[in-house]
């Protein structure tokens, strides 16, 4: 019987493991992947204090090499759900069932799709969601970024030192981003903008995308803009399936807690951008997974 459980290795659950293996719980961290979640796909962060510029990589090495330490039970599994039984819980991955006192949700948010057709069929042939993993793959190419808001405008300026030009599509006329980021795009001379566009369609050949047809969302109008590469960031879903049946989320599937990281199921709490939250960034979570660390502690003085 672990104390808790925590799942998702992102920066929250590591930060609340850190949390509650320092107040000697006995703490398992449950991750499908490789350790540090959205940080990977993350080029560079410069708004985590600390670190002027540090890339996501590494920024999720140095979060998770002292868990060990402190004797933190990494474990690889993809949870499939999560069973509340009252006085201890239970986490089901494909093949195995694992008991603790308390549970840690800390499995994020996934990039959305646009849903247009050849979306799917060009998958890995011209689109990508991952600047960071692809953008090397797009040397002197035209390229297309969808959407206005931080990660599509700073993965656009990421992907500038890659292509010969980077539209972004945006369906307002004006940008999401922060003012900083939004500064940087429309001072660099390869990127360029689609204002009130919203993608269709993406098209190719039978091997890789070479345009995307684009709708003026004021007149309707339909207009071809050749590409090599589509990259679409248009926002996040939660990764909350796994606790669809316990009623703890509100409507779009983000999961509600109070300002101890408490969800409405005693003993189960949530942290990061999974949560139902304004701001979703690094910090955010790991001050999220600080209070959890240090309030399963809590809860488990009080209960046993
Ligand atoms: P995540 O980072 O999403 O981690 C969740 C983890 O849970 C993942 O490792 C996942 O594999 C695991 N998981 C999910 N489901 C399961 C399951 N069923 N079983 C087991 N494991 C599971 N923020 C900043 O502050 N600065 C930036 O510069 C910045 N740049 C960004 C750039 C991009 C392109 C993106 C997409 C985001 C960026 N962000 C940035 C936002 C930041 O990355 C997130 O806010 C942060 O990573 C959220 O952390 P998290 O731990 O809540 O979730
Ligand atoms: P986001 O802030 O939700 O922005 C999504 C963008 O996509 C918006 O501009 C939205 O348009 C557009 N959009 C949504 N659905 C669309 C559709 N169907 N068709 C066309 N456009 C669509 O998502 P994000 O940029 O991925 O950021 C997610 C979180 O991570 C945010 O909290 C963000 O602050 C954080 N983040 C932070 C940093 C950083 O701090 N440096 C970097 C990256 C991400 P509208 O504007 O019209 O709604």
């Amino acid at each position: 019987m672990y104390d808790t459980l925590i799942i998702g290795s992102g920066p929250a659950g590591m930060t609340a493991a850190l949390y509650a293996a320092r107040a000697n719980l006995k703490v398992g961290l449950i991750e499908r992947g490789v350790p540090g979640g959205q940080m990977n796909n993350t080029a560079d962060i410069e708004n985590y204090p600390g670190y002027e510029l540090i890339s996501g990589p590494e920024l999720s090495m140095k979060m998770h090499e002292p868990l060990e330490k402190f004797g933190v039970e990494n474990i690889y599994g993809f949870v499939q759900a999560v069973e509340d039984h009252g006085d201890y819980k239970t986490v089901v991955t494909e093949d195995q069932r694992f008991d603790a006192k308390t549970i840690i949700l800390a499995t994020g948010a996934n990039h959305r799709q646009l849903g247009v057709p050849g979306e799917i069929d060009y998958n890995s042939r011209g689109v990508s969601y991952c600047a960071v993993c692809d953008g090397a793959f797009f040397r002197d190419q035209d390229l297309v970024v969808v959407g206005g808001g931080d990660s599509a405008v700073e993965e656009a300026i990421y992907l500038t030192q890659f292509a010969k030009s980077v539209t972004i599509v945006h369906r307002r006329d004006q940008l999401r981003a922060q003012k900083i980021i939004q500064d940087r795009a429309f001072a660099n001379e390869k990127i360029r903008f689609a204002w009130n566009k919203t993608v269709e369609e993406i098209q190719g050949n039978e091997r890789q995308v070479d345009m995307v047809i684009l709708k003026d969302t004021q007149t309707g109008e339909l207009s071809v803009l050749a590409c090599g590469g589509v990259f679409i960031y248009v926002g996040l879903d939660p990764v909350s399936e796994m606790v669809a049946d316990l009623a703890i989320t509100d409507e779009a599937g983000w999961v509600v807690t109070d300002e101890q990281m408490a969800t409405k199921v005693p003993g189960i709490f949530a942290i990061g951008d999974l949560r139902q939250k304004h701001l979703r960034q690094i910090t955010t979570a790991v001050g999220d997974g600080a209070i959890a660390g240090q309030n399963v502690y809590n809860y488990i003085v009080e209960h046993g």
